[in-house]
């Protein structure tokens, strides 16, 4: 029997589900009872109201996220140092600054922090959802974080002044495209469709055709009748693009685009949490209850 077997076999013992965000490796993907965004997966695991375990195999924000919205059940993250970057650049300090200096302002963070910083957001976002979320709100002026270029992207899109926490807090991974990749693929397949993250940079939304979430991008691709796309989001995606549209070619905008805090997750890994059900997520009260409260303002928008 080999591992992925080895896995799915403990899995039913246990009663586990195992969870897997678009970024991650490909047979951690192919092993997954589902794979999508940060809260499709929470979601998912909301609805999972059998399972026991959950096996969150992303970063440590997913994987609280899902604590949070799945109180009883236990959460395991395969590697504990799989930490998102961004979200560690949002600190509790910082916010209290910031709504120190504009008190009046409503607070809207990206799914993409850390619990301790969601419990003194007003709501919570997604990048699929950031401009709904922002128009939804009564106020012309809002702080927003932690990213930087999700923030000057809602700002276009909907006319408000969004203040960014911190300054200029950004995702390593996505600032690695730049816009002469693209050119030259675009030299290279004429006929492509381009695919940017808004966590992109302005100048590489200035060279997409299509601006979205890993989410949106898949409905994108399914429901386009291009036959190639040029892909500007961490390399996972194309796994789960490839696999749910056979007959089109996705080609990544830089090849070097890996975030390594994804990756850290590997089967090894998983079956060893999962064996030993280790690596178990907690997020204390009353961190947990106010966080919740942020996130499912954002789930009452739908
Ligand atoms: S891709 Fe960027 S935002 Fe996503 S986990 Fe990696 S560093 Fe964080």
């Amino acid at each position: 029997m080999n591992l992925a077997e080895k896995i799915v076999k403990l899995k039913k013992e246990k009663n586990a589900i195992i969870l897997a965000h678009n970024y991650q490796r490909p047979e951690i993907q192919d092993i997954a009872d589902y794979v999508g965004d940060s809260i499709e997966l929470s979601r998912k695991a909301m609805e999972e109201e059998k399972a026991e375990i959950i096996v969150f195999a992303a970063v440590d924000f997913m994987a609280e996220s899902a604590v949070i919205l799945n109180p009883d059940k236990k959460v395991l993250l395969p590697s504990l140092g799989a930490r998102c970057p961004m979200a560690q650049m949002l600190t509790v300090d910082e916010i209290k600054r910031c709504k120190a200096l504009y008190p009046n302002l409503p607070l809207v963070l990206y799914v993409n922090t850390l619990a301790a910083a969601k419990a003194y957001c007003d709501i919570c976002c997604t990048s699929a959802n950031a401009v709904e979320v922002i128009e939804s709100i009564n106020a012309e002026t809002v702080l927003f974080g932690p990213d930087h270029n999700l923030a000057e992207y809602v700002q276009e899109k909907t006319g408000k002044t969004i203040i960014p926490i911190p300054e200029r807090g950004f995702c390593p991974t996505h600032l690695l495209f730049q816009p002469e990749e693209v050119h030259v693929l675009r030299m290279q397949y004429p006929d492509a469709v381009v695919m940017v993250h808004p966590e992109c940079t302005a100048e590489m939304r200035n060279v997409a055709d299509f601006v979205g979430s890993t989410s949106q991008m898949c409905r994108f691709a399914k429901e386009s009748n291009a036959k190639t796309f040029i892909v500007a989001t961490e390399e996972g995606l194309l796994h789960r693009l490839r696999k749910e549209n056979p007959q089109k070619r996705f080609v990544l905008a830089y090849e070097g685009a890996v975030c390594p805090n994804m990756k850290l997750n590997t089967l090894e890994r998983l079956y060893m949490a999962l064996k030993e059900e280790k690596h178990v997520v907690t997020v204390p009260e009353p961190i947990a209850s106010k966080a919740r409260r942020a996130l499912e303002r954002m789930f009452e928008l739908k």
